[in-house]
């Protein structure tokens, strides 16, 4: 990742997020104006802070850009089955779509973007499938970070 950044990180984050930890500087509420130079090399970075512009200079940038459903195009349409504003499927809590004997799980759906919970995802669909009545209300989901530093 970034090797001599001067430690920064910039992007959207909410303001009470702007400091220094571990030699780490997160600008928050930032917009970059400029990008020069090559990732991998030099790169230096004009940015607007809410303060004033300055310049970032080091070696890489990490474009953390998010993720978008996988849904268009692929007739779910054609099956009835109803996308949200946002291209995710439809479901209810019991993991049903729109459609009778239509199910979905995982991200696709919305679902919280961690492996256990599409996992949990499929053992509500087994479930249910098998006669059970389990839903995702409630549901405890475990988080966490690991970073160095
Ligand atoms: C870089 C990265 C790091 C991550 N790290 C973690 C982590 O540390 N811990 C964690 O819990 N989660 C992590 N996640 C999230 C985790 O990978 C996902 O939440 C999880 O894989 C979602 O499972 P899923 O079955 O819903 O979707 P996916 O795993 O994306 O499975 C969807 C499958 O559908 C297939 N597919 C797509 N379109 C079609 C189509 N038209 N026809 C047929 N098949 C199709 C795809 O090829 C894919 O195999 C990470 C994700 C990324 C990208």
């Amino acid at each position: 990742m970034v090797r001599s950044f001067s430690h920064a990180k910039t992007g959207t984050l909410p303001p009470r997020s702007s400091g220094r930890w571990e030699g780490i500087e997160v600008l928050a509420r930032t917009e970059i104006v400029s990008v020069q130079g090559r990732s991998g090399a030099n790169v230096r970075l004009v940015v607007r802070t809410p303060v004033a512009e300055r310049t970032v200079e080091g070696s890489d940038v990490m474009v953390a850009a998010g993720r978008t459903p996988n849904t268009a195009g692929i007739g779910l349409e054609l099956a009835g089955i109803e996308l949200d504003p946002r291209g995710y499927v439809k479901v209810n809590d019991r993991l049903e779509t729109a459609v009778p004997n239509v199910w979905a799980l995982g991200e696709g759906t919305g679902s919280p973007q961690f492996t256990h919970v599409s996992l949990d995802d499929f053992r509500i669909i087994r479930d249910n499938l098998a006669g059970g009545n389990r839903t995702t209300r409630d549901r405890l989901i475990p988080s966490c970070l690991f970073t160095d530093p």
